[in-house]
């Protein structure tokens, strides 16, 4: 870890400790960060039980946490709103729970009804993870409770197994069907590593090495700031597709038909079907290529890799929106080695890979292109890859 990573992260430490005690008075018993995501390439196939290759961002959600005796849950966020939400552990049920306190509390009742042995809280978040970006604040909030109780808690589970607790509680009691990757990159992701994620075997995820700086490359992300919401249907819709159009394959999921089958098992689907599955099988295999690329040192071919998965996305699966293609037209037309759109889509953030030194040229002629077209101005971030979701403190001589 970088000592400025190092630095920054003490600081914030120190600030959710002492809001925690302004808050709920006393110290808290410890303070986690976890952080949010971008996928490299691998989209839409996790609940295909596909492959994914996401890495963790340097922006995280810290939480600082203590554990209460009487089985209540107090919730606080600095972008929550204002109060602070109370809750009975024992009384949490799914939909019960409306707004962002559903994620850590769905957390709380994912641990509870796989068994575990777990009681109150108080918590207090805070987070640099821009929020509906498709950065998957939304994860690092539920891996952040996740990894906090894991501790507080005495649970010892594996990184995976926290990972699938906080998929369920966003499955089950937030209500959004998402697949696997975003909470496994949030618990399970090294620094200078992506995370080559096969979704039907989670605990068997590997590291591979995605250094940046040394091979003179930059990733920029480029939020379009469009709101996606992926409760409004559209994604259970194409989740939905993929499960129809395995089922009349035969298959247990679209996983499990190779790219060099395709020219065949396309003509036997109904049309709509046939992107779909187009889209899944060859991002699956981008997957596997870009794993390749990577392994051999060469980050630069990651480029064209997901320049392909954009032009899938956008024809084939039709997720993309005229503001992230514009994001990735304009960023490939200034130089960029290869950009896509990454998360669910519907809007949310683009990700280009650069040379360094032409970071301030391709986020310029973005931003232009984004004024001449008038959209409003997109955020832009730098971002290197970073650890998964971790314990920060106590700040020493804070208890
Ligand atoms: P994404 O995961 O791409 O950021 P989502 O729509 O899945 O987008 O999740 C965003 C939602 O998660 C917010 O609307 C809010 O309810 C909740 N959320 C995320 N981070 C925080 C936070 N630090 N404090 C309060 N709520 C948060
Ligand atoms: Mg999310």
């Amino acid at each position: 870890m970088s000592r400025t990573v190092q630095r920054d992260d003490d600081s914030r430490a120190h600030r959710v400790a002492d809001t925690f005690r302004q808050l709920f008075g006393g110290a808290p018993d410890g303070v986690w960060a976890a952080p949010g995501r971008v996928n490299l390439i691998g989209e839409h196939t996790d609940y295909n039980d596909g492959f994914a290759l996401p890495m963790a961002l340097p922006q995280t959600t810290l939480l600082a946490a203590r554990t209460r005796t009487d089985g209540r849950l107090r919730l606080h966020s600095a972008h929550g709103g204002g109060g602070t939400t109370e809750l009975a552990v024992a009384e949490l049920a799914p939909g019960a729970v409306p707004g962002w306190a559903g994620y850590p509390a769905g957390v709380v009742w994912a641990l509870a009804e796989a068994g575990h042995p777990v009681g109150g809280a108080d918590l207090h978040f805070d987070s640099t993870v821009p929020s509906g970006a498709g950065l998957s604040s939304s994860a690092a909030l539920e891996c952040a409770v996740a990894v906090a109780y894991d501790e507080l808690y005495g649970l010892r589970l594996p990184g995976p197994e926290l990972a699938r607790i906080a998929q369920r509680a966003e499955n089950a009691f937030v209500g959004v069907p998402c697949g696997i990757m975003d909470q496994m990159a949030s618990v399970c992701c090294t620094a200078e590593a992506a995370l080559h994620l096969d979704a039907r075997t989670p605990e068997d995820h590997r590291q591979v090495p995605f250094g940046l700086e040394g091979r003179g490359l930059r990733l920029l992300v480029i939020d379009t700031r469009v709101t996606h919401d992926l409760g409004d249907g559209a994604y259970a819709a194409l989740r939905a597709g993929c499960e129809r159009a395995a089922a009349l394959l035969g298959l247990p999921a679209l996983r499990d038909l190779p790219a060099a089958e395709l020219p065949k098992a396309l003509p036997a689907l109904p049309g709509d079907l046939v992107p779909l599955v187009r889209h899944v099988v060859t991002e699956n295999a981008r997957v596997e290529e870009a794993v390749a690329r990577l392994r051999e040192g060469d980050v630069a071919a990651l480029g064209p890799i997901l320049t392909a998965g954009h032009a899938s996305l956008r024809d084939d699966y039709r997720v993309s929106c005229p503001e992230t293609d514009l994001a990735v037209t304009a960023a490939l037309d200034a130089g960029a080695l290869g950009a896509r759109m990454t998360g669910g889509g519907f809007g949310g953030s683009v990700i280009a890979l650069v040379e360094a030194g032409r970071e301030s040229a391709v986020g310029g002629a973005v931003t232009a292109a984004f004024a001449a077209a008038g959209h409003r101005p997109p955020h832009l971030l730098e971002v290197t890859p970073a650890a998964g979701a971790r314990r920060l403190g106590p700040p020493a001589g804070t208890r």
